[in-house]
């Protein structure tokens, strides 16, 4: 039987909050381990990312979840809001695309971050775009 290790441990510094896309949560990962040094945090996926905090459908829903998972058991500090370029949620679920789907994702962060300030006053929260800059490379901005 092969075995992993693993670090028992309960609070995080974050709940982070980004896309599925398979092109880009292993960095998303890395940028927010090493780049942020924050090495503790709560992972949310869902295609789009931060769009579950916009949609109707699981706003409340996600919210609820980092509520409890992440400020109350886990006793994060901040969230992480992470979304990207040439998202393929934003196309599928909001049906924008190009410089309309980056509008909109810019949109949406600055709605989300007001929400969280105005529901969780002591919770800090930070946004990046991951830009692609080249066929090979990215890189990400906070927003
Ligand atoms: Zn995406």
């Amino acid at each position: 039987m092969k075995t992993y290790p693993f670090q028992d441990f309960h609070d995080v510094d974050a709940a982070v909050v980004f896309c599925v896309d398979p092109r880009f949560w292993r960095q998303t990962l890395q940028f927010v381990e090493e780049e942020l040094g924050t090495a503790k945090f709560d992972p949310y996926t869902y295609p789009g990312g931060p769009l579950c905090l916009a949609r109707p459908e699981s706003m409340q829903l996600y919210l609820n979840n980092i509520k409890a998972a992440s400020f109350e058991l886990h006793h994060a500090k901040k969230v992480i809001l992470i979304s990207h370029d040439k998202c393929g949620g934003y196309r599928l679920i909001e049906g924008v695309d190009g410089e309309e789907a980056t509008n909109r994702q810019t949109s949406h962060l600055g709605e989300i971050k007001s929400k969280f300030q105005s529901e969780f006053p002591d919770v800090e929260v930070e946004a990046y775009m991951l830009k692609i800059i080249s066929d090979t490379e990215i890189t990400f901005e906070k927003i």
